[in-house]
C-alpha cells in the first residue's frame, strides 16, 4: 500500500514524485518504458526558460518561484541545470502579445530591455528580421539542461526514499477509496494516484470516463550548422522566440551538438504517440528551411540533425492540473501544450499538494478540467 502512485516519469511526473517523497509520502513512480527514453515530451538536452509569459500572467507569477526551485534543484543535485543567456522575444511592432509581455515583466519586477529594430540589428547581427520588428530581452530567461534536470528529479526522488519502476506499463486504474493500479507486471494499491501521462493522456483518460479535448502533435527538433564557428554560442546568441501569427518559431544557442543551433517550428501534425514518426512533416520542414534562409542566414539552410518530440495541446494552451471530477483521489496533470518544462518544479509542487490534500499554492482556475464545457465525466 502506497500513499501515492505517480504514473508517468516525464518531467512533470518525476517532479511530482520528488516533491511527494521529500514530504515523506510513500511514493511509487511507474514508467512504461525503460529509462531514459526518447518516446515522450521530456527527452533531449535543452528547453527554453523565461519568466515573461505574455497574456498568461499566472505562469509568470509561477515562474518567479520556478526559477528559485530550479536553483534549489541545482544545489541539491550538485548539477548545473541553467544556462543564463537570457531570452529574446521578437515580433512585428504593435503585437498585443509583446505589449502584454512587457507589462507582465514590469508587474513582476523582472529586468528586461526593449529593443528597437536598430538595437536588434546591432546586438544580433546573425538575425535578419523585417524592418518593423522589435524585441524584448528577458534577463531571467535562458536554457535549461533538460536531460540533466529529468535525471536530477528521478535520482533525488529515489534518494528521498521513493520507489521507481520503469519498463512497467499501467494498463488499468480501479477507482475506490483506495485505488488499484494494474500494470503489465502486477497490481498496487494507493490512497492517491497522480496521472502524468504526457501524450498518452488522451488515449488513457477515457478509461476513467474523462474525454478531454487534447491534441498530440509531432514536433520536429531541428539542428542547423553555423556557417561561422561560434556565432550561435550561448555567449552571443540567447534563447530566441519569434511571435508570429502564422506559426511561432524558437531557437536555442549551440549548446548540444557543437556548432549547431536548434531552430524549431512551434507546431506540427497531429500524431499517435505509439506511431509518432508516421505523421507527415514535409510542410514543416520546408517552412523551416525558408525561415532559416530568410531570418537566420548565418546558418546552413538544411538541418543536419532531425529529432522528434511531442506536444500535448489543450485548445486554450493552458495546463490541466486538477482532480478527477468524480474520483477525487485521482489527480491529473496533462496538456502541457509545449511550454511545461520550465514550470515543472512548480507543477510538481502543485500536483503533490493536491495528492497530500493541501491547499494548492496557486489559483488553479485556468487549469481546471471543467473549463471544457463539453467535457463531462461519465458516471
Ligand atoms: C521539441 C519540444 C520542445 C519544447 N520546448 C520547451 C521549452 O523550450 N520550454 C518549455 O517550458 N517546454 C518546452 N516543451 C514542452 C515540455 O517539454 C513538455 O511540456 C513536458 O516535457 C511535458 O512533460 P510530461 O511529463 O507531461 O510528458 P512526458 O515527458 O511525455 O511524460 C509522460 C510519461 O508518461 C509515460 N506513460 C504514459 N502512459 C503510461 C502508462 N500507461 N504507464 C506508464 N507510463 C506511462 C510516458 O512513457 C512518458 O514517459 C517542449 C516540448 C517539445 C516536444
Amino acid at each position: 500500500m502506497y500513499d501515492v502512485v505517480v504514473v508517468g516519469a516525464g518531467i512533470e511526473g518525476s517532479a511530482t514524485a520528488y516533491n511527494l517523497a521529500k514530504n515523506g509520502e510513500k511514493t511509487l513512480l511507474l514508467e512504461q518504458f525503460p529509462l531514459p527514453h526518447s518516446r515522450g515530451s521530456s527527452h533531449g538536452q535543452s528547453r527554453i526558460t523565461r519568466v515573461e509569459y505574455g497574456e498568461d500572467d499566472h505562469y509568470a507569477v509561477m515562474m518567479k518561484e520556478g526559477g528559485k526551485l530550479w536553483r534549489s534543484l541545482e544545489r541539491e543535485s550538485g548539477t548545473s541545470l541553467l544556462v543564463n543567456c537570457g531570452c529574446l522575444s521578437v515580433s512585428k511592432q504593435g503585437n498585443s502579445y509583446m505589449k502584454a509581455t512587457i507589462s507582465s515583466l514590469s508587474r513582476n519586477g523582472i529586468k528586461y530591455d526593449i529593443l528597437t529594430p536598430g538595437d536588434l540589428r546591432d546586438r544580433y547581427p546573425m538575425l535578419s528580421l523585417p524592418p518593423d520588428y522589435v524585441g524584448v530581452f528577458d534577463y531571467s530567461g535562458g536554457v535549461l539542461r533538460a536531460d540533466k534536470a529529468l535525471r536530477a528529479f528521478q535520482t533525488l526522488f529515489v534518494k528521498h526514499g521513493g520507489e521507481l519502476r520503469d519498463g512497467e506499463e499501467v494498463t488499468g486504474i480501479l477507482p475506490g477509496s483506495d485505488v488499484t493500479i494494474v500494470t503489465s507486471q502486477g497490481e498496487y494499491r494507493a490512497r492517491k494516484v497522480v496521472l502524468t501521462l504526457g501524450p498518452w493522456a488522451p488515449k488513457f483518460l477515457p478509461k476513467l470516463g474523462i474525454n478531454l479535448p487534447l491534441e498530440t502533435v509531432l514536433i520536429l527538433v531541428l539542428y542547423w550548422k553555423e556557417k561561422k564557428d561560434g556565432e550561435f554560442s550561448a555567449g552571443r546568441f540567447p534563447a530566441f522566440r519569434n511571435i508570429r501569427e502564422n506559426g511561432g518559431v524558437y531557437a536555442l544557442p549551440s549548446l548540444e551538438y557543437p556548432g549547431h543551433a536548434k531552430v524549431c517550428y512551434h507546431d506540427g501534425p497531429e500524431t499517435d504517440p505509439d506511431s509518432r514518426d508516421m505523421a507527415y512533416t514535409g510542410r514543416i520542414l520546408s517552412t523551416m528551411k525558408s525561415y532559416v534562409r530568410e531570418h537566420l542566414p548565418s546558418l546552413q539552410d538544411t538541418p543536419s540533425i532531425v529529432e522528434s518530440c511531442m506536444y500535448t495541446n489543450t485548445p486554450d494552451k493552458q495546463f490541466i492540473l486538477d482532480r478527477h471530477p468524480i474520483h477525487r483521489n485521482i489527480i491529473i496533470g496533462a496538456g502541457f501544450s509545449g511550454h511545461g518544462f520550465k514550470l515543472a518544479p512548480v507543477v510538481g509542487k502543485i500536483l503533490s499538494e493536491l495528492a497530500m490534500d493541501k491547499t494548492p499554492s496557486y489559483d488553479l482556475t485556468p487549469c481546471r478540467i471543467d473549463r471544457f464545457s463539453s467535457t463531462k465525466a461519465r458516471m
